[in-house]
């Protein structure tokens, strides 16, 4: 088997026989030299597809576009290719034109939660902004899959402003997630323009961005980037590994430069079948992520997307890689396990079972090795009743720096100041007869 460097240098070669390394490690090089057909494909990795399979691939790609960095294409392992989770992740499969009755076109529906162009606003205090619709590489498992390559999607400088006066005007957001696409695909001074703007609107505390360019481009995390970057702290990054395999020395130093920089990182990834449903595999990656000082933030149960029926496992084999790393490894390296609710309800967490009873002064619990345990609770816990006079209370919260918010959903519920007893589906027959009356 062909070592990662000699791979790098054969695709290199091909695409430019007079190639130099500072060619490879030049983003702009890598994207325009982007595999972006099955013909540059089968040349750059000598391989051949059957006239039958490139048929399938080729209507494949007219519904949903290939775009690959060399860079990400040195990562395949050709000898077992079918299987090889980089190639799954990176290369069409017919099987995306299965559309399953299950499928939804926008599953999380981020188009309705959409107050003006190009943002979702979904949870009470924070949005998702989408400032760019172009990516390094065209991941097969994309959740946005429906906007890939559209040109109609591409947010010009009118709708990010749009974007920035919804946020500016909305003194709840202090969380500001900058996704696309992939907001590190535009040019520094842009991005350094929204960061810009961003900051000048003193509610916005945290701005987070969402990019797999350390995965799939990782030098595009120039020192020029990271300097501009760290100019607007706090400023978080959040990438999206899905295998071990995935982290190269490359992408260390790349994750060593944003980390140098003082970003906190996180990373997203897909359970996605075939690719890492597996609890070693998964165990693996998120060592290798803290080692590069990346926390693994989610783990995302598959989206109901059109086109991504192939990709998906069953929750049962995501709770039992919980159940494999919860207890079972350093609490800092094991995600949360979520499903994004279709139909836009955001995310939900999933855990196995740790409570297993409890009576009015005694819970049971189980640990990760089947211990069962029994945990007192106090005799004397005198509850502090919130009535959110915070001027009254014993508890000492300086309302200054503490912006107040309503309570939303269950914990209305459980609050002590506000009246209502229940929350019900407006969609119930009981609801739609009490209309009719
Ligand atoms: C994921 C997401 C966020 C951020 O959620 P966190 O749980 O705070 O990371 C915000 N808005 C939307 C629409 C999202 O999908």
């Amino acid at each position: 088997m062909k070592t990662h460097l000699k791979r790098q240098q054969d695709i290199a070669e091909k695409i430019n026989p007079d190639v130099i390394i500072s060619n490879w490690k030049d983003w702009k090089w890598q994207i325009k030299h982007s595999v972006r057909d099955i013909a540059t494909f089968e040349k750059l990795l000598n391989i051949e597809f059957e006239p039958e399979e490139k048929k399938a691939l080729d209507s494949t790609l007219e519904k949903f576009p290939l775009s690959i960095t060399p860079y990400y294409l040195s990562l395949i392992e050709v000898e077992d290719i079918n299987n090889d989770p980089i190639f799954m992740q990176a290369f069409p499969s017919p099987k995306e034109l299965i559309v399953s009755e299950d499928d939804m076109h926008d599953p999380l529906s981020e188009d309705k939660d959409s107050p003006v162009p190009g943002i979702t606003h979904r949870y009470p205090d924070r949005v998702l902004f989408h400032v760019s619709n172009v990516c390094a590489m065209y991941c097969r498992h994309c959740t946005r899959k429906r906007k890939v390559g559209d040109v109609d999607h591409i947010p010009d400088r009118v709708v990010v402003q749009q974007g920035l006066d919804y946020i500016a005007g909305n003194p709840y957001v202090r969380d500001v997630l900058l996704s696309g696409g992939d907001p590190f695909m535009l040019p520094d001074a842009y991005l350094d323009w929204i960061l810009t703007e961003l900051r000048s609107i003193p509610h916005v505390e945290v701005i987070r961005i969402g990019t797999r360019t350390p995965v799939v481009l990782p030098y595009r995390i120039t020192d020029e980037l990271v300097n501009m970057l760290s100019k607007h702290h706090p400023l978080w990054v959040n990438t999206h590994f899905n295998h071990p395999r995935e982290i190269t020395s490359s992408s260390k130093e790349a994750l060593k430069k944003l980390a140098d920089a003082g970003i906190p990182l996180g990373n997203q990834t897909v359970l996605l079948s075939g690719v890492n449903d597996c609890y070693r595999i998964m165990k693996r990656l998120f060592h290798k992520l803290v080692a590069n000082r990346v926390r693994p933030y989610y783990l995302y149960q598959c989206d109901l997307s059109e086109g991504l029926t192939h990709f998906r496992t069953s929750v049962g084999k995501g709770i039992e890689i919980m159940e494999n790393l919860i207890g079972h490894t350093s609490g800092f390296a094991v995600p949360r396990y979520v499903i994004d609710a279709p139909g836009g309800g955001g995310k939900i967490p999933i855990l196995p079972s740790y409570m297993i009873s409890r009576s009015t002064h005694k819970v049971i619990l189980r640990n990760y090795e089947g211990v069962i345990t029994s945990y007192k609770e106090p005799k004397e816990y005198r509850p502090v009743y919130c009535d959110r006079d915070c001027e009254e209370c014993k508890l000492q919260l300086k309302l200054d720096d503490a912006p107040e918010y309503r309570s939303v959903g269950i914990a209305e519920l459980l609050s002590d100041s506000e009246e209502t007893q229940s929350l019900i589906p407006g969609n119930t027959i009981r609801v739609e007869r009490r209309s009719i009356d």
